[in-house]
């Protein structure tokens, strides 16, 4: 069979909140030397305007009003290599990982006019170039053609943990038992909700990375994508 030499290289990582997504997937695809697309960013962006326009997130007729009619209008630029999310031409990138906006953007997600909308901008971007995608739908509905699928999960004390010691050290308050619950919340809203909830694709690589270090975990992921990719050249 022919080689399909031009076709993009397309990556999937899909996992729950705080299991390291964002950065393991931006040192994974520096190494790979190809852009990493974080969608989260597309829904928090989303979940920010709700939030600064007086619109309740959790109302899916406000937000099919909102997408119907093109108010939050949201696109990508990179910048050495770096993500930037504009929210109606606006760099917001700054303003997405507040936790209000984490709590707007699980609520949006819910609804399939948000999605629709989102997905379609993932997927054109996806045909143009060989693009890593994580978020939580990947691997199952926006690109279930994806190369390679890695589904990153660990216990979620481990991931409390680990956001817990993320907020401690940019110098904010923060107690664990809050953060535990909040993250099982969110967990929840995420699995349980009826349109694209969050699974693993059943071609997926399932990596728990709650006895692994930082590293051991990105060197696991280059791993996989190298074993992978050999397969199929
Ligand atoms: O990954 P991140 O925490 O930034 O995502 C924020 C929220 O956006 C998630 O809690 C999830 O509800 C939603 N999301 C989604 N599908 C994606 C990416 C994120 O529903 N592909």
């Amino acid at each position: 069979m022919e080689k399909e030499v031009n076709r993009p290289l397309s990556i999937a990582i899909d996992g729950p909140v705080s299991a390291g997504k964002s950065t393991l997937s931006d040192a994974l695809a520096r190494k790979l030397g190809i852009l990493h697309l974080d969608t989260g960013a597309m829904y928090r962006a989303v979940g920010l305007y709700a939030l600064e326009n007086g619109i309740n997130p959790a109302s899916e007729a406000a937000l099919e009003e909102v997408i119907g009619n093109g108010w939050a209008a949201v696109s990508l630029e990179y910048t050495d290599g770096m993500q930037i999310t504009l929210l109606n031409g606006q760099n917001v990138t700054h303003r997405l990982r507040e936790e209000a906006v984490g709590a707007a953007a699980s609520a949006v997600s819910r609804y399939p006019a948000v999605r629709r909308y989102l997905v379609d901008i993932q997927r054109q971007l996806a045909r143009k170039q060989s693009l890593l995608i994580d978020g939580r739908d990947i691997g199952t509905v926006v690109l279930p053609e994806a190369d390679v699928k890695i589904f990153l999960t660990a216990s979620p004390e481990a991931r409390a943990l680990r956001r817990y010691t993320q907020i401690i050290s940019s110098g904010k308050k923060s107690d664990y038992p809050t953060v535990l619950q909040e993250l099982i919340k969110r967990d929840s809203q995420d699995t349980s909700r009826k349109h694209d909830p969050l699974r693993p694709a059943e071609d997926a690589v399932v990596l728990d990375t709650s006895a692994l270090s930082f590293e051991e975990t990105l060197s696991k992921l280059l791993e996989l994508v190298e074993a992978k990719r050999d397969r199929k050249t």
